[in-house]
C-alpha cells in the first residue's frame, strides 16, 4: 500500500535560453506529491507516517520554498549574488529562519542562507522531480512523485527494492541496529 504526502513550494525561476515568456523571471506555487510504498506495518497499521515523510522531505525541499532557482550558466546568477552581497544578505539574515539542509547533488546545489538553488538543467516540473528523487531516494521508498506548477504537471514512477524495517510503536524507520530514534524501541535479535 502507499502513504501519500502533498505540500506546496513557492519559488521564482526562469527558463534560460527558452524562446517563450518563461525566459523572463517569474514565480509559481508548486504542489509536490510524494508516494511511499511498503508493506503495512502491523504495529501501527500504516505504511509510513505521513508527517514523518513530510519532515524528511521538507528538511531538504524547504530550500526551494520562497527561493530563487536558477541554472548555473544563467547570467542572472552572478548579478543576483552581487546584489545580495552588496545588500549584506548573501550569507543570511536573522529574518531568514526557514533555512533547509544544504545539499549538492549532480543535479542541484542549495545555498540555504541566500535562499537560492542552482540547477544544472532548466528547472521544469520534470527537472524538479528528478532533483527531488535524487535527494530522497535513499531516505524513503518513493514509488511516485508528481509535481504541479501553474498549468504544468509531470509525474514519474520509480522502482523500489525491498521493504524498510519500521518501528511497531511509532512507524518511523529503524536504524541498521534495529533502534528507533523517535521512541527508543529496540528490535529483538532473531
Ligand atoms: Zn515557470
Ligand atoms: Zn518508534
Amino acid at each position: 500500500m502507499r502513504s501519500i504526502t502533498t505540500f506546496h513550494l513557492q519559488y521564482a525561476h526562469r527558463f534560460f535560453g527558452f524562446k517563450g515568456e518563461a525566459q523572463y523571471l517569474h514565480g509559481h506555487t508548486g504542489t509536490m506529491t510524494i508516494e511511499v510504498e511498503d508493506s503495512i506495518n502491523e504495529g501501527v497499521n500504516m505504511v509510513f507516517p505521513c508527517n514523518e515523510i513530510r519532515k524528511i522531505a521538507w528538511s531538504v525541499l524547504k530550500n526551494f520554498d520562497h527561493a530563487l532557482i536558477l541554472r548555473r550558466d544563467d547570467p542572472l546568477l552572478p548579478a543576483i549574488l552581487d546584489v545580495y552581497e552588496r545588500q549584506g544578505i548573501k550569507n543570511g539574515t536573522p529574518q531568514n529562519t526557514m533555512v533547509g539542509c544544504a545539499f549538492k547533488t549532480e543535479l542541484a546545489e542549495a545555498h540555504p542562507h541566500s535562499r537560492l538553488v542552482i540547477t544544472e538543467e532548466t528547472m521544469t516540473v520534470e527537472g524538479m522531480i528528478k532533483i527531488t528523487h535524487e535527494l530522497l531516494k535513499d531516505k524513503l521508498n518513493i514509488v511516485k512523485i508528481t509535481f504541479t506548477s501553474g498549468d504544468n504537471v509531470a509525474s514519474e514512477e520509480f522502482a523500489i527494492n525491498g521493504t524498510v524495517d519500521r518501528c511497531p510503536m511509532c512507524g518511523v524507520a529503524l536504524d541498521d541496529k534495529g533502534f528507533c530514534h523517535k521512541c527508543g524501541y529496540r528490535q529483538k535479535a532473531e
